[in-house]
């Protein structure tokens, strides 16, 4: 696929780990960015709203969207299926824009296999394992059967980190940010494989 102008950052890591908040703290110093808001058939949060956090709908619809192409990944998480719409990745990298996504492993190795060479990634997790308990369980958006399937999935997770570019631990907010900006500004520079072989041919055509 030649998407030439934008760039990828896929950001993954436990719920709790503080990813939304970080983004929310840099973004205003990272560019013109595109944060791509997936579809998912999980239950609405008291505080979330249709089509910001994510298009929220039914196994049917998700089903039916698979079946026409419609992802350019999906995967089930905790017994809920999420997805990226491939679409509005499309749009938004031709524009130019730095493409987010809050994606688990899963996604992380799909769109690395697919936009590999403009992709950055970047694992972010809480300090320890009790610590994100205690920032789930505060948070107290999730009854205990699903903070338990939490925690055994960060476990998991935490196996793969050495999947990803970047590991940013959030002990401490201000640093953490400062890093994941640093790291947002620097994967606008990563150059798509199309652009460097014409940059190689047209240095090669000079006589
Ligand atoms: P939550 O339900 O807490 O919002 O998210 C649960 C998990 O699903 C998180 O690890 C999040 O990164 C992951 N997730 C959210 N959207 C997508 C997506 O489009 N694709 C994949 N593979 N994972 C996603």
């Amino acid at each position: 696929m030649a998407f030439s102008n934008g760039a990828v950052l896929v950001l993954s890591g436990p719920s709790g780990a503080g990813k939304s908040s970080l983004i929310k703290k840099i973004e205003k110093d990272i560019g013109d960015y595109y944060f791509s808001i997936s579809t998912t058939t999980r239950g609405i949060r008291e505080g979330e709203t249709d089509g910001v956090e994510y298009h929220f709908v039914d196994e049917e619809e998700f089903k039916k969207d698979i079946e026409n192409d419609y992802f350019l990944e999906y995967a089930l998480v905790h017994g809920n299926y999420y997805g990226t719409s491939l679409k509005h990745v499309k749009n938004a990298l031709a524009d130019g824009k730095l493409v987010l996504f809050d994606i688990d492993v899963q996604g992380n190795t799909a769109i690395t296999n697919r936009l590999g060479d403009i992709t950055t990634s970047v694992f972010i997790t809480p300090p320890t394992l009790s610590e994100l308990k205690s920032r789930l369980i505060n948070r107290s958006t999730d009854a205990n059967s699903a903070i338990e399937r939490r925690l055994k999935m960060a476990k998991k997770e935490i196996q793969r980190i050495s999947e990803y570019d970047y590991l940013i631990i959030n002990d401490d907010f201000e640093k953490a940010a400062e890093k994941l900006c640093l790291i947002a500004k620097t994967a606008r520079l990563k150059k798509p494989l199309d652009k460097i072989n014409r940059l190689i041919q047209e240095w090669e055509d000079i006589e």
